[in-house]
């Protein structure tokens, strides 16, 4: 079973010139399919030139991330809606609240961040949600918009046990582990412990979140697998049962990547 990678901005110039190169080792490793979330308007030109020279590698999402929402944001999300009606996605992301950096536009972050949920019940796709010191206020536009009518990841969790229990109460929903679960000053480990692999899928954000022994560095594609042991050692499950749970997971919540396996 090959694994998948729910959430790589592997098209930032962070990755030229070794792009091709680092899909080929990703590929050659047994990853078989990379999520592209978007990240604002200016991300998205790279985005698609990855997407459409890997048609059955790389798949783009389509969204406006919360750290990218100023007093311009109606005029972006005009142009990001634009394109959900050009071509395919494989979601609606990244979007959601980010607080830790700056609260200036929390009104307007709220906002943005339900107008695409409400892009994501009309179009019946999942959302790929950001949340940084957030979490009680995504909550709330998600129930807002109708938790029932949702479904999508919770990328990069690493959210306490209240957090993951409301998480699991939203049911459609899984979360999103990368490379901070390698980090030794992380609580997600026990966090974790209180759930089961059914409830999770793999990711590596990168360039950023690189795991241990590769932390502080640019993360890259194949780094996903240490990842995966982590989650093989935390569970006591043999590696190989990690990644088929993990991308049978990602296969059920996005369903246009489905298509070609
Ligand atoms: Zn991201």
């Amino acid at each position: 079973m090959p694994l998948i990678d729910t959430h790589s901005h592997l098209y930032l110039e962070d990755f030229d010139p070794e792009q091709p190169q680092l899909i080929h080792e990703a590929v050659a490793s047994g990853i078989s399919k990379l999520l592209l979330p978007n990240v604002d308007l200016t991300t998205i030109e790279r985005m698609h030139q990855l997407a459409d020279q890997y048609p059955e590698f790389a798949y783009p999402m389509m969204g406006l991330h919360p750290t990218s929402v100023n007093k311009n944001y109606a005029t972006d999300l005009k142009e990001i809606e634009s394109w959900l009606h050009k071509r395919s996605y494989c979601a609606i992301g990244e979007i959601g609240i980010d607080l830790y950096w700056d609260k200036t536009y929390l009104k307007e972050q709220k906002t943005v961040f339900t107008e695409q949920l409400k892009w994501s019940v009309a179009l019946d796709l999942p959302v790929a949600i950001h949340t940084r010191d957030a979490f009680p206020e995504v909550l709330a536009c998600i129930h807002a918009v109708g938790s029932d009518k949702l479904h999508g990841v919770f990328h990069s969790f690493g959210g306490t046990i209240d957090e993951l229990n409301e998480i699991k109460k939203l049911t459609r929903f899984k979360i999103g582990i990368n490379g901070v679960v390698t980090f030794k000053n992380a609580n997600l480990t026990e966090t974790l412990k209180q759930t089961d692999i059914n409830h999770i899928v793999l990711e590596t954000d990168a360039p950023y979140l690189a795991p241990v022994p590769y932390r502080g560095k640019r993360n890259n594609p194949i780094y996903i697998w240490k990842v995966a042991e982590k989650l093989a050692q935390i569970y006591h499950l043999p590696l190989e049962k990690v990644i088929e749970s993990t991308s049978n997971n990602a296969l059920m919540l996005f369903q246009n990547i489905s298509s070609h396996i």
